[in-house]
């Protein structure tokens, strides 16, 4: 991994540490670890990094960092790096699928990739700590859509050119309104890649 991005200054409507606590309180009550978190240059969506034992920095893309990102995105991002502390990466259990490689019909075998990031129990634990997942995820492609790649083996959402284009030219929807595209599209209609409906970082 590398080097731990410099945090920025916050330019988000909310404290992002005051709600980091407020969710490690409510949804991660047994959770002993140090966390902080902070907003930075990096190249996917969102990363937990241990940097000692016990201590952990969450980095968030300088994406989110402006006053239009709502603050149930950042919510959502939260629980689902908060989880990656509750549910380190595993090796496959035996006879196991792995959803890296499984999509891909007729494809060569393949060796091993190692452990896996977001096994299905994590899932599970986000479907149920974090209910306006779906509503966040939807949030971000329709405001970054075009800018983020899928990467499958490293299982997580890459931002394309985002140092020269940060900043140009985004327009960020209001929750309100990705809300109510949510509600008309319903949850099988969300517009987001397949693939990309459970992954985040
Ligand atoms: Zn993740």
């Amino acid at each position: 991994m590398d080097a731990i991005s410099q945090g920025e200054l916050e330019l988000v409507r909310f404290d992002t540490t005051e709600l980091l606590r407020e969710i490690e309180r409510t949804l991660f009550p047994k959770l002993s670890s140090d966390v902080s978190c902070h907003y930075g240059h990096i190249p996917n969506l969102g990363c937990v990094h241990k940097v000692s034992e016990n201590r952990y920095v969450i980095v968030l893309h300088s994406l989110f960092n402006h006053p239009d990102t709502p603050e149930v995105v950042v919510r959502h991002l939260l629980i689902h790096e908060l989880l990656h502390i509750e549910i380190p990466p595993r090796e496959l259990r035996e006879g196991e699928l792995d959803p890296r490689v499984s999509r891909k019909k007729g494809a060569e075998p393949q060796e091993p990739l190692g452990p896996i990031v977001h096994p299905a129990e994590f899932w599970v634990r986000e479907r149920a700590l974090s209910p306006e997942r779906l509503l966040a995820m939807k949030w971000i492609f329709e405001a970054f859509g075009g800018r983020l790649k899928y990467r499958e083996r490293e299982e997580g959402i890459w931002v394309r050119k985002w140092r020269s284009e940060y900043g140009r030219g985004i327009v960020r929807p209001t929750i309100e309104a990705v809300r109510s595209l949510v509600r008309d599209e319903g949850r099988n209609g969300l517009g987001i890649p397949d693939e990309m409906a459970e992954v985040c970082a």
